[in-house]
C-alpha cells in the first residue's frame, strides 16, 4: 500500500465564470470545512474566485470533485486553473475580503427562478417568510432586471430602497449562512417590496390578500395583469375557450400562441409530453418556456396555440407566481407578455395603465422598480438538441466566451425581427436580452437603451474606439440606428452581410475553426448582388473575413411586403413567372379565388409580368408558398406562422414519402436548388394524399435536398465542419433531412448552442465578422 492520499498538500484554484453573487464563497467555505481543509476563499476581479486549500490529498480531491457536483445550480464555472503549492500552515478556512481595487469587467448575472429552499420557506407556515411573494437568496431571484449598474451590489439595484431589518441583516452578515451571506437581493415581509391589487382605473382593491383575491378573479374568468420580475404578464384561464378568445380579441392577437405557466412540472405533465431532460430544463434556475408536444387529451383550450402541435410551457418561477397559481382551480394559466401587439412588454405602472387597461380587468402590482425589461426565454428541441429561440430571463445577459481575443471592442445592432444587439470585448460577446421587432418605436428605443447599458457597464470606449457593426440591408431600422449611433460618436463602421453573420456566429458558438460551410435558412436578408437571400450555402474560414456563396435555393419573385402576409400572392407571382395564365392557377390548386383574394393575387401576378419584383432565394417565402398550396387561405398573423403551421402538420403525419424531384443546376455561377417539379408534385398529389403526409414529406425531402446542395457545392473543399442557421434551420423535419443526408458523407450539421438561430443571434455573428475584418486589415 502506498501513502498516496495521506500526503499533506496545498493547492491554489482560480475559478472563472458566474461565481460571484451566487453564494459561491459560503458554499466553498462549507465544503472546505466539511473536508477538514484550511485556507481561504475570496473574490478577485470581476468574475473570478480564488481558493487556497490545504490538507490531506484525499480530502482535497474529494473537495475538488464536490465543487462540480454540489455547487449551487446558479453557479456557472467556465474555467478552473489549479496549481499545487507548498502548504503554508493555515489553521482554519476563512472567507477573505475581496480585492476590489483591481479593475476588471464582471459578468452581469441574469435573473434566476426561485430555488427549492426559498420556496420551502414560503410554504412553511412556521417560517417568517411564509407566503412572502418576494423571497430570494444567493441562489435565486432577480438580478439583471433590477440592476441600475454593475457590479451586482445591493446599492446598485432597485432593492436599495428597502432597508434590511435586523434579522435579515444578521443573515446577510453570517458567513455560515450559505444562502443569505452577502446575498444582495434578500428581503422579508417586514422590509421588502409591497404588493397591491388594482382595478381597471388603477384604484386599490380593498382585500385581505391581494394574491388570493387575484387567483379568485382569474378563476371567475377575469383577465389579470401581473407585474413580475422582468415585466408585466397577462394571466387568464387557459382551460376556458371564451376567456382565451376574449384575451385574443383584447390583445388583437388572432393566432400567435400564448405560453402556459403551470404550478410545477407535475401539473404540466397533464398538458404535454415531457422527458426527464425536459423536466430538468423546466425546473432549472433559467426556467424557460419550453415547447413540448401537446397531449391529445390536454385540458388546455385549443385557442391557446391554434393548430399547433406543441405548447409553450413553463413553471411558476417566483414565489408570487407560485402563490397565485396554487390558489387557482386549474393550477395552470395563460401567462403571456403584458404588451400591446408588436410593442415591448410594460415594465412600469405608467405603461401598464396606458397600454394594458384595455386588456386586463385587474392589476397585481408591486412597488419594486423593474430596471431592465427581460422577457421569458423560449427554448425548443430540434433533432436531439435544445435550441434557444428567445434569449431572455435566465440567459441574458450572460456573456459568451469565444475561443479567441476579438482584438478590439465592438457594438453590433443585429437585425429587425426579434432583435438583440451585442457588445464584444476581450474574448467575450454579450448579447442584449431579446428586444422585439424594431417596427415599434419603443423597441427601437429599447435597443439603444440596452446597447448603451452594456457599453457603459462593460466600460467600452475607454481605451480604444469601439467599432459599430450593422447589417448590410439598406432598409433595416437596426442598420439606421447603428449608423446614427456611429455618426454621433464618430466611431468606425463595419457592414456585414446577413447570412454570413448567421453562419459565422454558429461556427464560433460551436468553437469550430478553419474552413467551414454553412447553410443559412431564413426569410429575407440583403444579398451582395442586390437581390434578397435566404436559402444559402456559404463557405468561409473562421480566421479570415469574407465568404464565398457557393449555392442557394432557386430565387422566387417577391413583389411586395404583402407577399409575406398573404402567401397566396407568392404562389400567383411564382406561376406568373413560370408563364402560366392567371385563370389556370386557381384550378391548379383547386381553390376558387374569391373577392377577398382576387385583388391581391391579380396585383402580385401583374407585377411579375411587368418585371416589378425582386428575385429572392428565400426559404421562408418558399415555405409560405408550400403552405398556401396546402391551405390557400392561410395568412400570416405572426412571424413565421405558415412555416410553423407546416411543421405542426408534419408532426401529425405518419407517412413519409421521399420526393426526389429536386434538381441542382449551375446558374449564374452558383449551384441552385430547383423545386419547380416538387411544387408540381405537391399539387398533383394534393387530392389523393393527406396534408400531414405532404407537409412531412416536403419538409424532410427539402432538408435532404439542401444537404445535397451543400455536398455538391463544397465538392473538393476540405471543410472542418458544417453549420446551419436561420429561423427555418431549426424546423425539425428540414433539420433531420439535412442531418441524414450529410451523415451519409460523414458530416454533421451543427446547430447554434448559446445564440438564437434567428435574427436574435445575428449580432453575435456581426461582432465576430467585424473582429475578423478589423484585424485582417490592420495586419
Ligand atoms: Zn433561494
Ligand atoms: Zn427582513
Amino acid at each position: 500500500m502506498s501513502n498516496r492520499g495521506l500526503k499533506y498538500i496545498a493547492a491554489r484554484l482560480i475559478l472563472v465564470g458566474l461565481v460571484q453573487g451566487v453564494g459561491f464563497r459560503p458554499f466553498i467555505h462549507r465544503l472546505a470545512t466539511k473536508n477538514a481543509l484550511t485556507g481561504y476563499v475570496r473574490n478577485v476581479g470581476g468574475s473570478e474566485v480564488e481558493v487556497w486549500i490545504e490538507g490531506l490529498e484525499d480530502c482535497l480531491y474529494e473537495f475538488l470533485h464536490a465543487i462540480f457536483y454540489e455547487a449551487p445550480l446558479v453557479v456557472h464555472i467556465e474555467g478552473v486553473f489549479m496549481s499545487i503549492e507548498d502548504p503554508l500552515g493555515y489553521r482554519n478556512f476563512v472567507i477573505e475580503k475581496s480585492d476590489s481595487k483591481a479593475f476588471t469587467r464582471s459578468n452581469i448575472p441574469p435573473d434566476f427562478a426561485i430555488c427549492k429552499d426559498c420556496l420551502g420557506e414560503v410554504l412553511d407556515s412556521s417560517n417568517r417568510r411564509y407566503r412572502y411573494p418576494f423571497n430570494s437568496c444567493a441562489w435565486c431571484g432577480p438580478r439583471f432586471s433590477m440592476m441600475y449598474r454593475a457590479p451586482y451590489d445591493r446599492e446598485n439595484t432597485s432593492m436599495s430602497k428597502y432597508v434590511l431589518c435586523e434579522e435579515c441583516r444578521h443573515e446577510y452578515n453570517d458567513h455560515l449562512n450559505v444562502r443569505r451571506f452577502h446575498a444582495q437581493g434578500i428581503s422579508c415581509p417586514k422590509d421588502g417590496p409591497r404588493l397591491y391589487l388594482l382595478n381597471k382605473d388603477f384604484e386599490i382593491v380593498d382585500c385581505k390578500d391581494p394574491i388570493n383575491e387575484a387567483s379568485e378573479l382569474i378563476d371567475e374568468g377575469f383577465i389579470v395583469a401581473i407585474k413580475g420580475i422582468g415585466g408585466y404578464h397577462i394571466a387568464a384561464l387557459a382551460s376556458n375557450d371564451g376567456v382565451v378568445l376574449e384575451l385574443r380579441k383584447r390583445k388583437r392577437r388572432p393566432r400567435r400562441p400564448f405560453a402556459v405557466m403551470g404550478l410545477n412540472t407535475k401539473v404540466l405533465k397533464k398538458l404535454v409530453y415531457m422527458s426527464e431532460e425536459d423536466e430538468v430544463i423546466l425546473n432549472s434556475p433559467q426556467a424557460p418556456i419550453l415547447l413540448l408536444p401537446k397531449k391529445p387529451d390536454t385540458p388546455v383550450s385549443r385557442y391557446v396555440s391554434p393548430d399547433l402541435s406543441h405548447e409553450g410551457v413553463f413553471t411558476a418561477y417566483t414565489a408570487l407566481h407560485y402563490l397565485l397559481l396554487m390558489n387557482t382551480r386549474d393550477k395552470y394559466l395563460v401567462m403571456t407578455s403584458g404588451n400591446i401587439s408588436g410593442e415591448p412588454m410594460c415594465t412600469d405602472e405608467k405603461c401598464a395603465k396606458s397600454r394594458l387597461s384595455k386588456i386586463a380587468d385587474y392589476f397585481l402590482v408591486h412597488d419594486r422598480e423593474i430596471v431592465n425589461r427581460v422577457d421569458d426565454s423560449v427554448i425548443r428541441k430540434t433533432g436531439d438538441q435544445y435550441v434557444i429561440l428567445r434569449r431572455g430571463r435566465g440567459h441574458a445577459p450572460l456573456w459568451i466566451t469565444v475561443n479567441r481575443d476579438l482584438g478590439g471592442e465592438f457594438i453590433a445592432f443585429g437585425g429587425d425581427v426579434a432583435s438583440a444587439g451585442a457588445v464584444g470585448f476581450e474574448d467575450k460577446v454579450v448579447l442584449t436580452q431579446f428586444i422585439g421587432d424594431l417596427d415599434s418605436l419603443r423597441a427601437q428605443k429599447d435597443l439603444l437603451k440596452y446597447v448603451d447599458y452594456f457599453v457603459k457597464n462593460y466600460s467600452l470606449g475607454q481605451k480604444m474606439k469601439p467599432v459599430v457593426v450593422v447589417d448590410a440591408h439598406p432598409q433595416l431600422h437596426a442598420r439606421r440606428l447603428g449608423l446614427e449611433y456611429a455618426r454621433a460618436r464618430s466611431l468606425p463602421l463595419v457592414e456585414v452581410q446577413h447570412h454570413y453573420a448567421h453562419v459565422l456566429g454558429v461556427a464560433m458558438d460551436n468553437g469550430l475553426e478553419g474552413l467551414i460551410s454553412g447553410i443559412a435558412l431564413d426569410g429575407v436578408g440583403w444579398g451582395l448582388d442586390g437581390t434578397v437571400w435566404g436559402g444559402e450555402v456559404l463557405l468561409f474560414n473562421t480566421e479570415t473575413y469574407g465568404f464565398k456563396r457557393l449555392g442557394s435555393i432557386s430565387p422566387l419573385p417577391l413583389t411586395s411586403d404583402r407577399d409575406a402576409h398573404i402567401p397566396l400572392r407568392l404562389l400567383f407571382a411564382y406561376y406568373s413567372h413560370r408563364g402560366l395564365e392567371f385563370e389556370k392557377i386557381p384550378r391548379l390548386i383547386d381553390f376558387e379565388v374569391n373577392r377577398d383574394y382576387l385583388f391581391e393575387c391579380k396585383a402580385a401576378y401583374t407585377l411579375v409580368k411587368l418585371g416589378k419584383y425582386t428575385p429572392a432565394s428565400s426559404t421562408g417565402r418558399l415555405l409560405d408558398m408550400v403552405a398556401s398550396i396546402l391551405n390557400p387561405r392561410i395568412e400570416r398573423t405572426y412571424e413565421g406562422e405558415p412555416a410553423i403551421w407546416l411543421e405542426a402538420l408534419a408532426h401529425a403525419g405518419k407517412d413519409l414519402i421521399e420526393i426526389d424531384h429536386f434538381k441542382i443546376a449551375m446558374r449564374d455561377g452558383i449551384y441552385r436548388l430547383l423545386y419547380d417539379d416538387v411544387l408540381d408534385w405537391l399539387i398533383d398529389n394534393k387530392s389523393n394524399m393527406d396534408r400531414c403526409t405532404l407537409a412531412r414529406s416536403f419538409l424532410y425531402s427539402f432538408g435532404r435536398a439542401l444537404g445535397e446542395l451543400l455536398l455538391v457545392s463544397i465538392k473538393g473543399e476540405n471543410v472542418n465542419g458544417v453549420v446551419v442557421s436561420g429561423g427555418a434551420a431549426v424546423n425539425e423535419f428540414i433539420y433531420r433531412g439535412i442531418r441524414d443526408k450529410l451523415k451519409e458523407h460523414g458530416l454533421k450539421p451543427h446547430l447554434p448552442r448559446n445564440i438564437p438561430p434567428g435574427d436574435g443571434g445575428l449580432a453575435f455573428g456581426q461582432v465576430i465578422a467585424a473582429s475578423l475584418k478589423v484585424n485582417s486589415s490592420s495586419r
